[in-house]
């Protein structure tokens, strides 16, 4: 992607004036940003300020949720990931959830409520358990 940057000081160049309701040479009159610079119409000499469009916002929002460590695409659908542990492990037995038992890193759970559940973290006190419909922060490892 070509990245879009403005023009020099005291370089013209062509863009809508809206007082003169035409597109206008502009002479860039200074940079007051990286993005932004106050130019003025040629013709009109109304000074305004250009600003860039940004280019880079929506190249920005790609970026989370596009490659895990391991490389592979992320799953952004919490009901896939689910689906597909159910797939592989749909028939092991669960654990039934107590908050005195202590859970590891993909146990399978049992939960009195909300059912069957895989452990995707665990720490000393709490875990947190993909159940069906969401992750559930619960509390274990109680004496
Ligand atoms: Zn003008």
């Amino acid at each position: 992607m070509a990245q879009i940057t403005l023009p020099p000081v005291a370089k013209s160049f062509f863009t809508a004036c809206k007082k003169c309701g035409a597109d206008r040479y502009h002479t860039v009159l200074t940079h007051t940003s990286s993005t932004s610079a106050k130019i003025q119409c040629e013709v009109c000499k109304s000074n305004k300020t250009y600003t860039l469009p940004k280019a880079g916002s929506m190249a920005k929002k790609a970026v989370p949720g596009t490659k895990t460590k391991t490389g592979r695409v992320r799953k952004t659908s919490h009901a896939d990931d689910f689906q597909a542990l159910q797939t592989n492990r749909g028939t092991e037995k669960g654990i039934p959830f107590s908050i005195k038992t202590k859970f590891e890193v993909n146990q399978k759970i049992d939960h009195p409520t909300f059912g069957s559940g895989y452990v995707k973290t665990a720490q000393l006190d709490r875990i947190d358990v993909m159940f069906e419909g969401e992750v559930k922060t619960l509390m274990h490892n109680k004496v």
